[in-house]
């Protein structure tokens, strides 16, 4: 398998490394475009990035997009990470708009994916207070009514509800023997009555939320694909989203090793650089090395996705979201200690990156179940 990356890809990765240095190379820039750190997403520098057709990398050009690769789409979110963009609302859309390419109707498609390419954010909600890692325990309720569904009960954890357009909510619409069966994805407006979207507080700002649905009416048009299909469309993404997810979090521990070998180089103690004692030298030797196993391992599993994007790869998804995922949050948690004090300091991004690594071992599914799914594939 080739990885090098073709002469256009290598300037569409200049092309966003510039703009990162431009627009949010700076803590001023970065602070003034998050509100002191404390949103994730700044639809002032999404607008821009939609404006040079960068959202759209992953849809058809008959919706408004440039028809890219998943591995486009990877070095796009590494890239966009590693330059510290907060564009936090952009994983779950590139999520919703996989699910919409596969099963969208017409006038679905060009609503929705149109809209993304343009700038907009969509979320999706499957998690429940008493279905989490156990996502076919879902209970939230669609009841058909005449000319569509009406939607009961509760989601936690939905992120970018509170920034999105719509949220595509995963409802129970049959309850029968196997739990599995008789899901059914359901699009709403943000501001749809009915639906309550209440902030939870998190270490990582503001990004995610509760969702409450008392008697919320959606049309029989915003069935996503087919109803009582949700589980097996579900499935159908977990390629895309679990590569989009270690790609973002390939650009994480990018950053930290980048900024962490600057440290090393020009932090003198004993009168000596302290990047000189062999102590640190062979730990960043280690980081290295998990850094490029973690970068190979992300392109492979975008190239196998490209080759057929309709096949399933429950192994290698859940191999490359589980060994990135776990590489960022070692790579960021030694930055931190290899900077000392001035690590745990806001003064640098480090404790910032140490913060976005430490959730993505837990969303998107957790590394424990991740490692039950390799465990599966490989009969035990
Ligand atoms: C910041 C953030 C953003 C999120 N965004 C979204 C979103 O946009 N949409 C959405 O639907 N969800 C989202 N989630 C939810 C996320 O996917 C869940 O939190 C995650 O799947 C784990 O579920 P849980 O928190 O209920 O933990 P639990 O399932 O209760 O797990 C608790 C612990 O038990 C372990 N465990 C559970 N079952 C097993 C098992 N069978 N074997 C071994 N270990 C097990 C887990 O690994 C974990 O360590 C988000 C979560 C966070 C924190």
């Amino acid at each position: 398998m080739d990885f090098a990356l073709s002469d256009e890809q290598n300037d569409f990765v200049d092309a966003i490394r510039d703009f990162c240095d431009r627009e949010c190379g700076t803590q001023d820039q970065r602070e003034r475009l998050t509100d002191g750190y404390r949103e994730h997403h700044s639809f002032d520098l999404y607008g821009q990035m939609a404006e040079l057709g960068w959202l759209g990398v992953t849809i058809p050009e008959e919706y408004g997009g440039s028809g890219g690769s998943m591995l486009d789409a990877c070095l796009f979110m590494e890239e966009t990470s590693r330059g510290l963009a907060p564009i936090g609302g952009y994983a779950t859309t590139l999520i919703v708009a996989g699910a919409t390419q596969r099963f969208g109707s017409e006038e679905q498609k060009a609503e929705i994916l149109g809209g993304i390419a343009g700038g907009s954010v969509e979320a999706i909600a499957m998690t429940e207070p008493e279905a989490g890692s156990d996502v076919g325990a879902l209970s939230c309720s669609a009841t058909a009514v005449d000319g569509g569904f009406v939607l009961n009960g509760q989601k936690v954890f939905c992120s970018n509800a509170h920034i999105s357009d719509h949220i595509l909510v995963v409802c129970r619409t049959t309850r029968g023997e196997n739990k599995h069966e008789g899901m059914t994805m359901i699009w709403v407006p943000r501001d749809v009555d009915g639906m309550e979207v209440v902030p939870i507080e998190t270490m990582g700002g503001r990004e995610t939320n509760h969702l409450y649905f008392t008697d919320c009416a959606a049309p029989a048009e915003a069935v996503l694909g087919e109803v009582d299909q949700g589980w097996m469309q579900l499935m159908a993404g977990l390629n895309v989203e679990r590569l989009i997810l270690a790609a973002t979090m390939l650009g994480i521990a990018q950053r930290a090793f980048d900024d962490v070998l600057l440290y090393v180089k020009e932090r003198r103690q004993f009168g000596r650089p302290i990047g000189s004692f062999q102590a640190l030298q062979h730990r960043l030797a280690d980081l290295a090395t998990d850094l490029e196993a973690a970068r190979l391992m992300t392109r492979w599993v975008a190239t196998l996705t490209d080759e057929d994007p309709d096949r399933m790869l429950p192994q290698q998804a859940s191999m490359v979201k589980l060994f990135v995922t776990e590489v960022a949050k070692r790579t960021t948690l030694e930055g931190m200690q290899l900077m000392g004090g001035y690590g745990y300091s806001s003064e640098y991004d480090m404790e910032r990156l140490v913060r976005a690594s430490l959730v993505s071992t837990i969303y998107g599914g957790t590394s424990e179940i991740q490692r039950n799914i390799i465990a599966k594939t490989l009969g035990l």
